[in-house]
């Protein structure tokens, strides 16, 4: 398996200025890894600590890692230590530890919100209609700057019905951008998938995130 350059510029061409695409990089190898950034992809999303930690170390040319995976609270302070930015924030005991652990480390620490826009039972994220009460709650962190939203939109869709869930998460970014507040410097909003950038950017994503589109079928998970 290798990292598809061709699928890779085709997107990017696709892209208008301003969208960025975020390599999902769970199950890939360093090798994958550097093959995208020769090819000038910077920037990565990592599901887990461990592994994780494993890929950014073996990968030895210059990128941004996120972390786009769920979170425990007892991982926060690696996380932070490790990840340039969080992607999957949705509680207040994140927004409590995180700010804790900036702090001890004397930085900023940038993040985006997960909105649950399906309003799924099983899935991590805030409900759309939490979203304003938990951003006034998070003001009171002064070394955490809340950069924009993520959503992963319902399970098991076609495409073109993941487009409502795109809308809505764009409407709560909008809102979130006519809110002042110190720690709120909304840019990015982060959503569409290998089979769903399309969907997403049209309802105005600015960071695509993709695994299988460009780098091949993920093995099997055991
Ligand atoms: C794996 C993953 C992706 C990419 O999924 P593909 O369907 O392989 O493009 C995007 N976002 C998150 C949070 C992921 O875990």
């Amino acid at each position: 398996m290798s990292f598809n350059f061709t699928n890779y510029l085709a997107i990017k061409k696709q892209l208008p200025e301003g969208v960025a695409i975020l390599a999902a990089a769970k199950t890939r190898t360093a090798t994958e890894c550097e093959e995208a950034i020769s090819h000038g992809l910077k920037l990565f999303g990592m599901n887990y600590l461990q592994e994780g930690l494993a890929l950014k170390n073996q990968v030895k040319s210059q990128a941004e890692w996120h972390f786009i995976g769920a979170l425990q609270t007892n991982k926060l302070k690696t996380i932070v230590e490790n990840f340039d930015l969080i992607q999957t924030v949705s509680r207040e005991k994140e927004l409590i530890e995180l700010d804790k652990r900036a702090q001890d480390l004397n930085k900023v620490v940038p993040l985006l919100l997960e909105i649950n826009s399906a309003e799924e039972d099983q899935k991590h994220g805030l409900a759309p209609k939490e979203m304003e009460a938990f951003i006034k709650k998070s003001s009171l962190f002064t070394h955490l700057e809340i950069r924009g939203l993520m959503t992963m939109g319902p399970a098991g869709r076609e495409p073109s019905e993941m487009r409502p869930f795109f809308k809505l998460t764009k409407q709560l970014f909008e809102a979130l951008k006519s809110i002042s507040q110190d720690n709120l410097k909304p840019t990015i909003l982060s959503m569409g998938m290998s089979d769903s950038w399309r969907e997403a950017l049209d309802e105005g994503s600015t960071m695509i995130r993709l695994g299988t589109v460009i780098f091949g079928e993920r093995a099997p998970k055991n």
